[in-house]
């Protein structure tokens, strides 16, 4: 691993696992399989009984098609452990559940679901739990002080963007002997790397960007040994790993991460641009755009800005839901990251479960399209966006 850590991202993307196959196939194949046979019982004490790894049984993530994924995955983040699971939420669920319990707290706007678990279902298991907005960030210091453990948030936040300082709420939460672990969705660490900027853990929906393709569900939880090992015994009987054919779906999308997210930050840029400029736009939320409240910040802890675009259309909700209509290549479908670009308008989809008052606190309007950039031409992307809006 140590040799690793000199090598760009690009490389460990391709070369990041150190699983070898038996028959010199250049990548790790789909290991199917859901036990493996030892020579001895001295043998397979030594795996149970953790002296030697190895693949054992494929529900507790001892499989080659796992390892490869996680040693790859681990890489790409500068992480020392990567758990895959079965979708984000199911990665969500074992993080909170773990190292959550003494309290939450949830700056910033989030993923729907993380806001239905952390605000309705993991209080029903007695775990406190507080979310905060960007705005209110002064309760921050209060909420530690009263002895949360956990401070989770997104940057850049779904759909307005905001972006938040990794290292400055890091540094306030470690104060207070507090965890730190931040959603990287959007970002992905081709973007953005939040351990090396002082947070503790990563969470990704391996769904979007990492997946890239639209056509697998899986979530990754990563940070160090000492945060990751005792996540483990919680996804194994949760069972709420990854399966071998996911896996390798995953490891096969990673090859290409850096390639497909740069041109999907250099694609959103052009399309930020170009809206930016349009008379029919009252409000473009790209954090690449430098008159955007979050950009000094996002070029400072950002890679690149990302292939997400929020536009704010002139009009109400009903304008922009014609707009969404009428667009050709943007399929009308929640979810990002993909090859084909998609649209979404949060107040239909992402934040319809909200009160229209508590999609207002959010700074989120009905009049809001979310645009998850994919790697069509841009050109054909703003013309289309240009035919929409006319
Ligand atoms: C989609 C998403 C999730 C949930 O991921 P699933 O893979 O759908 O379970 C969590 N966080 C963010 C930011 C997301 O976009």
């Amino acid at each position: 691993m140590a040799e690793n850590l000199t090598r760009g991202l690009a490389t460990l993307a391709v070369h990041g696992s150190s699983q070898q196959d038996v028959y010199g196939s250049p990548y790790t194949p789909i290991y199917n399989t859901t036990t493996f046979a030892f020579p001895s019982t001295a043998d397979l004490l030594d795996v149970v009984e953790g002296r030697a790894a190895g693949p054992l049984y494929t529900r507790y993530g001892l499989n080659p098609s796992i390892f490869a994924l996680e040693e790859t995955l681990a890489g790409l983040e500068g992480a020392e452990l990567a758990w895959a699971f079965c979708s984000g939420m199911a990665a969500e669920t074992a993080l909170f559940l773990t190292h959550g319990r003494d309290g939450i707290v949830c700056v910033g706007d989030a993923y729907g679901g993380t806001l239905e678990l952390l605000g309705t279902q993991l209080p029903l298991l007695g775990i406190k739990t507080h979310l905060i907005l960007g705005h209110e960030l002064e309760r921050l210091d209060q909420l530690l002080a009263a002895g949360v453990k956990l401070v989770f948030f997104e940057t850049p936040t779904n759909p307005a963007l905001d972006i938040f300082d990794i290292r400055a709420i890091a540094a306030r939460a470690h104060a207070h002997g507090a965890r730190v672990a931040v959603d990287n969705t959007f970002a992905s660490p081709v973007n953005q790397r939040p351990l090396e900027l002082g947070a503790d853990l990563v969470v990704h929906s391996a769904t979007k960007f990492l997946g890239g393709h639209s056509d697998l569900t899986a979530g990754v939880l990563m940070g160090s040994k000492e945060l990751l090992m005792p996540v483990w015994n919680w996804r194994k009987n949760l069972g709420s790993t990854i399966s071998p054919e996911t896996a390798s779906l995953l490891s096969r999308s990673l090859r290409t991460l850096v390639v497909r997210v740069r041109q999907q930050n250099a694609a959103a840029q052009a399309v930020a641009e170009a809206m930016a400029r349009h008379p029919g736009i009252a409000r473009v939320f790209y954090p690449g755009l430098p008159e955007f409240s979050g950009h000094a910040l996002a070029k400072a802890q950002m890679h690149g800005f990302g292939g997400m675009v929020t536009i704010e259309v002139k009009g109400d909700g009903d304008v922009a839901a014609r707009v969404a209509d009428r667009l050709g290549l943007f399929a009308l479908a929640p979810s990002l990251g993909g090859a084909e670009s998609l649209v979404t308008q949060p107040c239909t989809t992402t934040h319809h479960g909200l009160s229209a008052e508590e999609r207002a606190r959010r700074g989120i309007s009905d009049a809001m399209l979310r645009l998850s950039i994919g790697l069509e031409d841009p050109a054909d992307l703003i013309a289309d966006l240009e035919q929409a809006l006319r």
